[in-house]
């Protein structure tokens, strides 16, 4: 058997994380299997649909190399991949089961659904469609037919008895028919529920496993029963759990959860949020925690899907990312932040300075847009920008001129100082703290912020080495003239 699952989107608007753990899934189980993943688009619920949708999903699956067999760009031997693009198919099987008895015409206005809701409501009891056509009379349907209401097709739920179904995480699930409606299957404008759309074309398309949101556990009675009708062998069903925060509420914003391509403008890295939604709700095993998309591929498979809840913690996302920066070759690293580094200071950033500075901040960055706050001020021009109270810290604070002569020595200690290299830098500067009698660490302060204007950056002698002489003597004298403005 060739495995072939399905990532179906509903385009209601950006992906977010939990719609990429689902398409991961089905991604990950196809590719273990050496078997297909289909994009299909599912966008029946036009008053949702959202235009922007579908390149939004499509570009969040390249982003994360997720990539599809058979979709809507690609299309294969089932295409379309879009719904709006299938509609006869579905009149066709809605047609099937209304010939067969299995389905009925209702032609309840919606004012008359609303009162029925309504006055469940005020009986406490579930709303639920009545049934009122189901068993309308050839007269009552033609008098209904001539009221020219365009009718929806409903399925024939069984009244009674269960319907057992089987899923894969949970085993089997019993559901009481006489909770269930005569859903819809046809809505009047001849665009078909998800439950009728879902069914066909993952019965069309040969799809071997659905892998669903929880939120969809609910419906697979409904399905069961529409295979059933049909006379179809359903596929293997998998209901994801439901991805809680921490506080185990209902995953949001609160928690740090964004949609799926906000990640990529924060500077995460494909790999590392691979790997992070690999683990919401799957294990290789109780430890591991970095695990590269091959084996993630060699390992994935049902049997290590958990249904219950899986917790998003945006601190492990943080740390794993930077695991992943911290993997990189420096030259691949360097291509990934020059663009955030580029938009920060608004020009164009040479490599070859890129490619000096970023080992230096390779260990302390968990974001490639972390690349701005750590190295902008190598490619400033011109005086930077901080203040004289930055400048002396706690330590000089009320010691302007001990900080102007600290500057002073460091001036004339690096001025000429050959080669301009990190230990000869640190053997020049380190002993005048000790002249001074002030702590190394302290004078480095001020000789950072000085050349930097910055508190925190990379090794002090490193960025000086990289930013080099001309720049960095430069700085200092600013950095004086600055102190003898506020000394004099
Ligand atoms: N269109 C549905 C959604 O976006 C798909 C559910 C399913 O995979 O069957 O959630």
């Amino acid at each position: 058997m060739t495995v072939r699952v399905r990532y179906a989107p509903s385009p209601t608007g950006d992906p977010h994380l939990g719609n990429i753990r689902t398409a991961l899934f089905d991604w990950l189980l196809a590719r273990h299997y050496g078997g297909q993943f289909i994009l299909r688009i599912e966008d029946t619920d036009r008053a949702r649909y959202v235009e922007s949708g579908v390149q939004a999903q499509m570009e969040a699956l390249r982003w994360l190399g997720l990539d599809w067999d058979e979709g809507p760009d690609k299309g294969g031997p089932h295409a379309p991949y879009v719904q709006s693009e299938r509609l006869p198919l579905y009149k066709e099987h809605a047609d099937r089961l209304l010939a067969e008895g299995k389905a009925y015409l209702c032609y309840c206005s919606p004012e008359r659904l609303d009162e029925v809701r309504k006055r469940q409501q005020a009986q406490k009891l579930p709303p639920k469609y009545d049934r009122l056509c189901r068993e309308l009379t050839a007269e009552q349907r033609r008098a209904a037919q001539a009221q020219g209401t365009a009718p929806v097709v409903r399925f024939q739920t069984p009244l009674l008895g269960e319907t057992v179904a089987q899923d894969a995480l949970r085993g089997a699930v019993t559901f009481q028919n006489e909770t269930l409606d005569d859903f819809v299957l046809l809505k009047s404008d001849g665009f078909p529920t998800y439950h009728l759309a879902s069914i066909v074309d993952d019965h069309l398309m040969e799809i071997t496993h659905v892998l669903r949101g929880e939120e969809w556990l609910s419906s697979l009675p409904r399905h069961v029963l529409l295979y059933r009708a049909f006379g179809w062998k359903p596929p293997v069903f998998a209901h994801l759990s439901t991805i809680l925060g921490p506080d185990r509420a209902k995953l949001s914003k609160r928690h740090g959860a964004h949609a799926a391509l906000e990640y990529r403008r924060q500077g995460y890295l494909p790999d590392a949020v691979v790997n992070f939604l690999g683990l919401l709700g799957w294990s290789l095993d109780d430890h591991t925690e970095i695990i590269d998309r091959e084996t993630l591929i060699g390992h994935f498979d049902l049997d290590r899907v958990l249904p219950n809840p899986a917790v998003f913690n945006a601190d492990k996302l943080d740390w794993m990312n930077g695991m992943y920066i911290r993997r990189l070759p420096p030259e691949e690293l360097a291509t990934q932040v020059r663009p955030f580094l580029e938009a920060a200071i608004g020009r164009a950033v040479d490599p070859a300075a890129l490619s000096r500075i970023v080992p230096l901040v390779q260990e302390r960055i968990k974001l490639l847009s972390e690349i701005v706050g750590m190295a902008d001020f190598f490619f400033t021009e011109g005086p930077l920008d901080y203040e004289a109270a930055t400048l002396l810290g706690k330590k000089f604070a009320g010691e302007p001129r001990q900080a102007a002569e600290g500057l002073e020595k460091v001036l004339s200690a690096v001025q000429t100082l050959e080669p301009w290299q990190r230990e000869p830098l640190e053997a020049a500067i380190r002993p005048l703290a000790e002249q001074m009698g002030v702590k190394a660490g302290d004078l480095f302060g001020v000789v950072r912020v000085a050349v930097t204007g910055r508190t925190a950056t990379p090794p002090l002698f490193e960025t000086m080495e990289v930013l080099g002489r001309e720049k960095a003597v430069e700085r200092l004298r600013a950095a004086l003239d600055r102190l003898h403005s506020v000394t004099s």
